[in-house]
Formats: structure tokens, C-alpha cells, sequence
């Protein structure tokens, strides 16, 4: 018995390479687990579910739409990119969404689950824009543009964002350390696995006589790579 967790994949037409190691991983590893989770950013972006009829798209859904086959059940949690991924594609591709954040018992190990986004607290003005576009307002009006259109406001947010995230710091942007000790006494001190700063490590934390792991997910940008847990605990693989 053992569960996966990905994170942070950004796939897209333009790493081939990457999509090579990915359906690899879905088809050699995946298969072989009892649960795979991916925990947000599995698209460098994603417009809406009508964005399924691009070929690229469905050929990742149809990949995960195999896990069925070998009994691997699968987990999608919303990353900052891909938060409209919604129930058509849920469906397509065999995947029940999470709330961020999720508590499960792993094993025995009571373990919360997060992209990881929400830890930043130091970025507020990514918060006060995370706030914006997951407002069901926002959402709606957002979707019930054509899609060329919404894609197009997705490019211009990216080449700003590109531009801001070089004023920042990069201990704006990682997790402010009070939030993660906020949410483990919030969550009666759980095991912590989160992607999204692409900060791939595993940190003890010590609070109030309690140890709690906090795994942090690698990214995909230049090689894949999982986190492995069974009931002996956690480790990191790379591809
Ligand atoms: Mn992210």
C-alpha cells in the first residue's frame, strides 16, 4: 500500500520533454500506487473545461483517465494556475477535487494536504488577487467569455505577474513561517505536505511538544519528481 503526490507539473505544449516524463510517470508509477494526488498546478494555466478539446489537454486527462484500469485512485487539488479546473474535467479524467486545504489520515499519520499558496501570507498582494479571481462573481463573468478571449487575459496576467515576481523578494514569496505554524494548531498538528514555492525539502517544525513534518513538492520545470508515503512515512524520488 503506498500513495503518490505530484505537484507543480506546469505542463504544457512547450516542455516536451517533461510531458515525456510525465506520461512515463503515469503509466510506470502512477499505475502501481493505490492513491495519486496532485496538489495543484498540473497546468501552466487553465481557461475552463471547454479548454478539454485541446488535443494536448484531453491526452493528460485520457493518461489519468487510465488510472481506472489499475485501481490508482486520483485526487486533483487546485493550484494558482489551474483553479478552474471544475467537474467536466473531474469527470474526464477520473479525478475527484480536493478542498484546499484537506486533512486525511495516511496510514495512521493524520496529514494535511495544501498547494501551498495560501501559506505565502507575506505576499499580500498576490492575496489580495487570489481573493479576487476565486470569487464565484469574478468566475462567472470570467467564464462567460469565449475562450480565445479568457486565454488572452490569462497571457497578459502571466507577463505581469513575470514582471512583478522580479521585484519581489524571494522570501516574499515562500511561506511566511507564522502562517504554516497557524494552520498545524489549527489542525491539531498534522503532517504537512504543500507544493507551490518550488522549494523541494522536508522541514520539522517543533511547537507546543509536537513534531510535525512539512514536505514541500518539487516542481517540474526541468526534471519530475514525486513524494512517496506508506506506512513507514514519506520520502522524495526524482525522476
Ligand atoms: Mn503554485
Amino acid at each position: 500500500m503506498h500513495t503518490l503526490f505530484i505537484s507543480d507539473l506546469h505542463l504544457s505544449h512547450v516542455r516536451p520533454e517533461i510531458n515525456r516524463q510525465f506520461f512515463t510517470f503515469m503509466q510506470d508509477i502512477a499505475s502501481r500506487a493505490d492513491v495519486l494526488y496532485v496538489l495543484g498546478d498540473l497546468f501552466e494555466y487553465w481557461a475552463g473545461d471547454d479548454d478539454l478539446a485541446d488535443p494536448f489537454n484531453d491526452r493528460i486527462c485520457a493518461a489519468f483517465a487510465k488510472l481506472r484500469e489499475s485501481n490508482t485512485k486520483l485526487f486533483v487539488m487546485h493550484g494558482n494556475r489551474d483553479f478552474l479546473m471544475a467537474e467536466t474535467f473531474a469527470q474526464r479524467c477520473g479525478a475527484e477535487l480536493l478542498a484546499d486545504p484537506t486533512l486525511v489520515n495516511l496510514y495512521g499519520t493524520s496529514t494535511l494536504l495544501m498547494h501551498g499558496d495560501t501559506l505565502c501570507t507575506d505576499d499580500v498582494k498576490y492575496q489580495a488577487f487570489r481573493a479576487q479571481v476565486r470569487s464565484a462573481d469574478w468566475q462567472q463573468s470570467f467564464l462567460a467569455q469565449p475562450l480565445t478571449a479568457r486565454k488572452a487575459t490569462i497571457e497578459k496576467l502571466r507577463e505581469e505577474s513575470a514582471l512583478e515576481m522580479r521585484g519581489k523578494t524571494a522570501m516574499i514569496m515562500d511561506v511566511a513561517e507564522p502562517s504554516v505554524l497557524q494552520v498545524l494548531r489549527d489542525n491539531n498538528y498534522p503532517r504537512l505536505i504543500h507544493g507551490h514555492t518550488h522549494r523541494p525539502a522536508m522541514h520539522l517544525h517543533h511547537l507546543n511538544g509536537h513534531k510535525c513534518e512539512r514536505w514541500v513538492l518539487n516542481d517540474w520545470y526541468q526534471r519530475g519528481g514525486y513524494l512517496r508515503c506508506d506506512d513507514a512515512g514519506c520520502r522524495a524520488i526524482m525522476l
